[in-house]
């Protein structure tokens, strides 16, 4: 039992929810390799090259028939080089050694190498000298690297819907290829309500704050590839929010506020959204970032977060970022944050019901173990809470207390980008 509180939904829910709701809303594009990181593949990969494409040495050495090892007088004759880029042309001649090079081809003939360290070499390195208990224990393919080995011509290198890295950029370049299809960045407009905001580089009046959320949406977006427009300050009220909201969404695919979506009476992006389209989904059971809201005008995604620093934060790495990443068309398996299980070093009562992330450090303990500690206070409006951590801590829906010692799931931040 989850006990989950009535009118909220759990965060596997809302997900599973928002990808069967919301389509793959990104167009593709061919774009150069070296532009790809970080974005969204959305063609499968095949291998039209082997790699390595020849049989290579595996070191720098020589390269020799197995079946001469037996019957070498140990003097055998070079009668040529293999450098990487540059193979011997011909066959090993029986009885002789080629030098070859890391990465050079194997000579036809050849199917073993000596590595250098292993011989000595005569002043003009026409002939190497060979110990018997080295050609004793000489394997046949010794130190060969095979053609295929690592890939093979027809292999599926990297699947559709993969977040690409820096090693999947890597082995297509390793292909050849130039470009790829990637999902083209999804074009989203950013911008926080509150009255007593002020911006930054702006004087701040008595009682103002300054918006630092926008700050953090955008970092976010940027993050996970969409391309950004930044819409500012807006006040909390009706009028401006509707025409500021009906204009953005226009030109956008998503549109991204944080603030007033809760139930105060400055809380006016819910009915803004309600009459120029609908709400699709409100208020989750997470802490922080509860009254999180998902929309629509016409076809543009509207996400509204709630307005404290920390729930900006938490629920847009672990709501937002997924969604809009599915929305490019990414695997969701991928999208499953990285939940590593460590001791607690820290003590914890709380009211169950809803899913919470606490901020967390891991330390390494007396015994040189790793345990995570946690910040001070639970409050969603701290925002040097997530300066300090370098990671969160799940706590599940049923779960109302830690104690030091008992196994918890710790969530790198690094992990949730
Ligand atoms: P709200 O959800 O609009 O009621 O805001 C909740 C709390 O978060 C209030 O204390 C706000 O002052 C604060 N807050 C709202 N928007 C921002 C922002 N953009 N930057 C920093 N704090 C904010
Ligand atoms: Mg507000």
């Amino acid at each position: 039992m989850q006990n989950i509180k009535p009118g909220l939904t759990t965060l596997s829910d809302a997900l599973a929810i928002a990808f069967s709701d919301v389509a793959i809303m990104a167009k593709t594009e061919e774009r150069l390799i070296s532009d790809c990181f970080g974005a969204v593949l959305r063609e499968d990969v095949v291998a039209g090259v082997a790699v390595p494409s020849v049989d290579n040495s595996a070191m720098d050495g020589y390269a020799l028939r197995h079946s001469d090892l037996g019957s070498l007088d140990r003097s055998v004759p070079v009668v040529g080089v293999s450098l990487a880029g540059h193979p011997y042309a011909g066959t090993l001649p029986k009885g002789a050694a080629v030098r070859i090079a890391t990465g050079a081809a194997i000579p036809e003939g050849a199917d073993c190498v000596v590595i250098q360290e292993n011989v000595t070499v005569n002043s003009d390195e026409t002939v190497i000298v060979i110990k018997q208990d080295v050609l004793d224990r000489t394997a046949v393919y010794q130190n060969i690297r095979w053609a295929g080995e690592d890939i093979k011509t027809g292999d599926v290198v990297l699947r559709a819907g993969t977040v690409l890295r820096p090693q999947d950029i890597a082995v297509v370049a390793g292909q050849g290829r130039g470009t790829l299809k990637v999902a083209k960045p999804l074009r989203v407009a950013v911008f926080s309500t509150g009255d007593e905001l002020s911006k930054p580089g702006d004087p701040l009046p008595p009682g103002g704050i300054y918006d630092s959320n926008r700050f953090a949406m955008i970092g976010m977006l940027r993050d996970i590839g969409c391309s950004v427009t930044d819409l500012g300050l807006l006040a909390d009220d009706f009028d401006v929010l509707q025409n500021a909201l009906a204009s953005a969404a226009k030109d956008h695919d998503v549109l991204m506020t944080s603030g007033g979506v809760s139930v105060g009476k400055a809380d006016v992006l819910k009915p803004v959204v309600e009459q120029l389209g609908e709400i699709t989904a409100w208020k989750l059971a997470i802490k922080p970032g509860k009254p999180l809201m998902r929309g629509k005008i016409g076809d543009c995604l509207v996400i509204g977060l709630p307005g404290n620093p920390v729930s900006v934060l938490v629920s847009g790495l672990l709501y937002v970022a997924p969604l809009l990443r599915h929305a490019m068309g990414a695997n969701h398996a991928q999208l499953e944050p990285t939940r590593m299980p460590v001791r607690a070093g820290f003590d914890f009562t709380r009211m169950t019901g809803r899913r919470e992330w606490l901020r967390a450090r891991l330390v390494q303990n007396d015994d040189g173990a790793f345990e995570a500690i946690a910040f001070a206070s639970t409050s969603s409006g701290m925002l040097s809470s997530m300066v300090w951590a370098d990671g969160l801590i799940e706590l599940p829906e049923n779960c109302g207390q830690v104690k030091r010692g008992d196994e918890v799931l710790y969530l790198p931040l690094r992990g949730l980008q």
